[in-house]
């Protein structure tokens, strides 16, 4: 329904009541219209009956005076008097002949205009009897009767007039009247009759009977008007008539009976003409006090009417008033109802509950999210829907909260009919009557489950790690910033231990991302296993995994105890080999620990702490786990100044290759071992046991390696122009990285090519690190550079795998005894055994052998009874730059 509608109903509303309350006023304003015409007509009618007692009262006269000009025989007194008689009876007929007009305007019946029209046809034989009394034509008696039907004739208009009165009240007053005039009628005849016997002073034939007669009906007459009358009415009458003229009128009356004439004709009439006057001065009275009755009555039903068409109109109107009012209200009703309707229908459940929880109302969304339907749940508590995830206290804090505030909302765990737990949003408010007490709960819920799962899965991304689905870099640093805290307050210790997977950067260059990733997941997973529930295991990106392990307890050397403990269980977790899709792969982890001790550390320098140590584990050969000590940090630091200036040192020329003679057993020098050296602006030489690692780490040495290979083959370059010099071999070491970089091989044909060396001049070092990569790849690179001519040594042999059977598979021409063995073999004899067994084998495989680190003259005299090997170390010379090498050169032979 629309505000259209709404108005169109409105205006018909309007419409019908407007109409029916118009009807009533339309009826009652007839009525009072007609009242009115009626109390007008009446009032007419008095002033027509008025003029008609006034006509007939001169036409009485007229009647009197002819009779007594007929009675005297034409007498002159009589004949004047009735001349003006006749005068005055004309103007009166003329005026009633203007209240005839008058009353035209009303509608009376058509048979009182007919009456009427008879009288006055009868007033037209006026003239011709006026004629024939003048002319004394006419008896008294034919005279009086002619008088007397006219007069009857208007007289009997009279009743016929009160008959139309609007009240029976007035009509009664008006017969009154009717009878008063009658009399007067009455007496006038008497008066007429009378004054002809006195004017003859005999009785015409006839007029003796008459004379008893008209008598005899006057007084009746006078009887029934004293009768009918009313009490006010008779009290005026008697009023004027107690004492006075017609007592004596009823002697004279006598007297004439007796034959006395001798009162006259002339006294007589004017005796009874006061008589009559007083009559109709009463009948005059009587008029005016009905007309005055008349009014009041008037006044008091007209007022009636006003009042009642008043009342009807503003009755009519408070009516429209209120029907437009009822009717606004009923639109907002319907139009409350129908918003109610819709949030009733809306997505969201709503629950209708009365003052004792008991359900009265759910709608479809309710039934929809919880699977029960109304008629399951109507009665019940919402208790039913309770999952038992929120406690006691929550429900109590609910109705604390509906019970002072009105309303309470907020996240609750329901449960479905289906027994399925879900959250949802619900809030609840009651709902108050005028006195402001509670009488009903409405509870408006939606299922929150989406949402939540939303949430959960945007707090995933943001603070877990999307492979291992372990805590990333930012949960880590909460829970650190979380655990100082916890340490400060409890003063107790926590760990963090920095691991870093050893290789697996090969492994994953190697194999794959796939396999690479499956990995991870893996570690992750052994690292889980190894520690506490409640611990964190977070993974930092690439094969960097930290552990946080709080509530170390409240004693430093407690602490550090179990967490050696950790760090073994860690480091075991992952020495065993992964298998990853049906291959089996050797990663283990290098773990660097940071006690978190004293609160002012920052969340950044304990990882910085756990990352340095983790280096030192590293360099200790891996595999291992170390803790963070500030002496170590600082090496680390130095570490990072040097890597920054490393990349210059190349550009800058600030490399230099030093170069340290080998001999063979007669003493000769058979080649040298070049060997790099930094000149750091500010720290003069830098050794490269310090610099070297770092640029194999960072990759820098292959191009490092490039320069050394030029700089190497120019000095053979220049060698191979002196006769002795240009059979010396040159050994460059090679790490690893430069070993397995693509370009190594084309770099070296390169520059042997450029100086046309033979290649077989330039010997190759590489460490057993570089052998336990690819097998396959390293043995090709090997062998292709072997059948252009290189040679290969092994160097440092007996530090690492130290496995002859990997001398087998390689294409080695030479192996250098590492110094560490020489070191002590003039007091060790196990040592020395071990060098002839190494120098022993070698042999049988058909080495060449180095020894390196030569310094006192007792080494080199057992190694000579050992058999005929090479020597290198500072016995004979050490490490010298070109310059120096010509001195060392020229005193080869003397020196030893
Ligand atoms: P290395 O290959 O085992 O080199 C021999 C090291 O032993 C040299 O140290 C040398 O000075 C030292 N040495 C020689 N005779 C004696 C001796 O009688 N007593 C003692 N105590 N030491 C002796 P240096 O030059 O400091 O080199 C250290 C390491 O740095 C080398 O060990 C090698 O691994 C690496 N390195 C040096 N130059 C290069 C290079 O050009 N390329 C690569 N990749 N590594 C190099
Ligand atoms: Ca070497
Ligand atoms: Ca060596």
């Amino acid at each position: 329904m629309n505000k259209f509608h709404i108005r169109i109903g409105l205006i018909a509303l309007g419409v019908v009541i407007g109409i029916w309350n118009f009807y009533i006023l339309g009826i009652e304003w007839i009525a009072y219209q007609e009242t009115k015409r009626s109390y007008s007509q009446t009032r007419a009618l008095i002033q027509f009956s008025q003029s008609i007692g006034d006509f007939v009262h001169e036409s009485q006269k007229e009647r009197g005076l002819s009779a007594a000009y007929l009675g005297s025989n034409g007498d002159i007194e009589f004949k004047s008097r009735l001349k003006k008689q006749r005068l005055l009876s004309d103007k009166k007929f003329l005026a009633l002949l203007q209240r005839v007009r008058t009353l035209s305007r009303y509608s009376l019946p058509a048979t009182f205009h007919q009456s009427i029209q008879m009288s006055i046809e009868k007033q037209k034989q006026l003239g011709d009897i006026r004629e024939r009394v003048f002319n004394l034509e006419i008896s008294a008696s034919e005279e009086i009767d002619f008088y007397t039907e006219l007069n009857a004739n208007f007289l009997g208009l009279l009743p016929l007039s009160a008959k139309l009165a609007p009240t029976r009240e007035i009509a009664l007053r008006l017969y009154d009247n009717t009878l008063l005039v009658e009399c007067t009628e009455k007496a006038a005849i008497e008066r007429g009759t009378l004054a002809n016997i006195f004017a003859a002073k005999r009785f015409e034939p006839g007029m003796y009977e008459k004379v008893i007669s008209v008598h005899a009906i006057h007084q009746s007459c006078k009887q029934s008007f004293i009768d009918k009358a009313s009490n006010n009415e008779r009290n005026l009458y008697n009023s004027y008539f107690s004492h006075t003229l017609f007592q004596d009128s009823h002697r004279i009356y006598e007297q004439v009976l007796s034959g006395d004439f001798s009162m006259g004709a002339t006294k007589w009439f004017n005796h009874m003409t006061v008589n009559i006057d007083q009559l109709k001065t009463l009948h005059e009275r009587f008029d005016q006090l009905l007309e005055e009755d008349l009014s009041r009555l008037e006044k008091k039903t007209l007022l009636k009417h006003e009042i009642f068409l008043v009342g009807s109109f503003g009755y009519g109107f408070f009516m429209l008033l209120g029907a437009i009012y009822l009717v606004q209200q009923m639109f907002a009703m319907i139009n409350t109802l129908r918003i109610s309707s819709v949030v009733f229908d809306s997505n969201e459940g709503v629950l209708v509950a009365d003052i004792n929880g008991k359900i009265m109302r759910v709608n479809p969304a309710f039934e929809k999210i919880s699977g029960y339907s109304e008629s399951e749940v109507l009665g019940l508590t919402p208790a039913l829907l309770k999952s038992g995830l929120n406690d006691s206290q929550f429900y109590k804090d609910m109705w604390d909260s509906l019970i002072n505030k009105g309303f309470w909302n907020g996240e609750i765990y329901n449960r479905r009919k289906n027994g399925e737990i879900y959250p949802e949003y619900l809030s609840i408010s009651a709902v108050r009557d005028e006195y402001r007490n509670i009488t009903h709960y409405v509870g408006i819920f939606s299922d929150i489950t989406a949402k939540k799962e939303n949430e959960e899965r945007i707090n995933r991304l943001a603070f877990y790690d999307p492979l291992t689905q372990l805590p990333n870099r930012r949960l880590l640093f909460e829970r650190l910033e979380h655990a100082l805290v916890k340490n400060e307050r409890n003063k107790t210790y926590s760990m963090v231990a920095f691991i870093d997977l050893d290789n697996f950067k090969i492994v994953n260059d190697t194999k794959g991302h796939l396999v690479g990733d499956d990995l991870l997941k893996e570690a992750g997973n052994r690292l889980l296993e190894a520690i506490r529930a409640e611990d964190t295991v977070a993974r930092l990106g690439g094969d960097e995994f930290v552990i946080l392990i709080e509530d170390l307890g409240p004693s430093r050397e407690q602490a550090f105890k179990i967490a050696s403990d950790i760090g073994s269980k860690i480091s075991l977790s992952l020495q065993k080999p992964f298998e990853i899709h049906e291959e089996l792969f050797f990663v283990t982890g290098s773990i660097g620990i940071a006690i978190l001790d004293n609160y002012t550390q920052t969340v950044n320098e304990i990882l910085a702490q756990a990352d340095t140590a983790m280096y030192s584990a590293k360099e200790s050969g891996k595999h291992t786990f170390r803790f963070f000590d500030s002496a170590l940090q600082q090496k680390m630091l130095k570490k990072l100044e040097c890597e920054k200036t490393l990349f210059n040192a190349l550009e800058e020329n600030q490399f230099q290759l030093f170069y340290q003679f080998q001999y063979n057993h007669q003493n000769e020098i058979s080649g040298a071992e070049a060997l790099i050296r930094w000149f750091h602006p500010e720290r003069g030489i830098v050794s490269p046991t310090e610099f070297i690692p770092i640029v194999e780490e960072n990759g820098f040495i292959t191009e490092i390696g490039k320069w050394i290979i030029a700089e190497a083959c120019r000095t053979l370059h220049e060698w191979s122009h002196d006769p002795i010099r240009k059979k010396w071999t040159l050994s460059i070491n090679i790490s690893p990285k430069q070993f397995l970089d693509e370009s190594f091989t084309s770099v070296l044909l390169d520059n042997v090519n450029r100086y046309a060396l033979p290649p077989s001049l330039l010997r190759l070092e590489v460490t057993e690190s570089l052998l336990i990569n690819d097998i396959e790849k390293i043995q090709d690179i090997m062998y292709h550079l072997k059948s252009h001519g290189f040679t290969f040594s092994l160097d440092d042999f007996g530090t690492g795998y130290s496995s002859l059977s990997y001398l087998n598979s390689f294409p080695f021409d030479e192996l250098k005894i590492d110094q560490s063995f020489i070191r002590n073999m003039e007091n060790d004899p196990h040592a020395s055994a071990l060098v002839r067994a190494i120098i022993t084998m070698a042999e049988v495989l058909g080495l060449e052998i180095v020894a390196e680190g030569v310094e006192l003259a007792e080494q080199h005299t057992i190694l000579q009874s050992i058999g005929g090997i090479h020597y290198q170390g500072y016995l004979f010379s050490k490490p010298v730059s070109k310059n120096e090498m010509q001195s060392v050169h020229s005193h080869e032979s003397s020196d030893v």
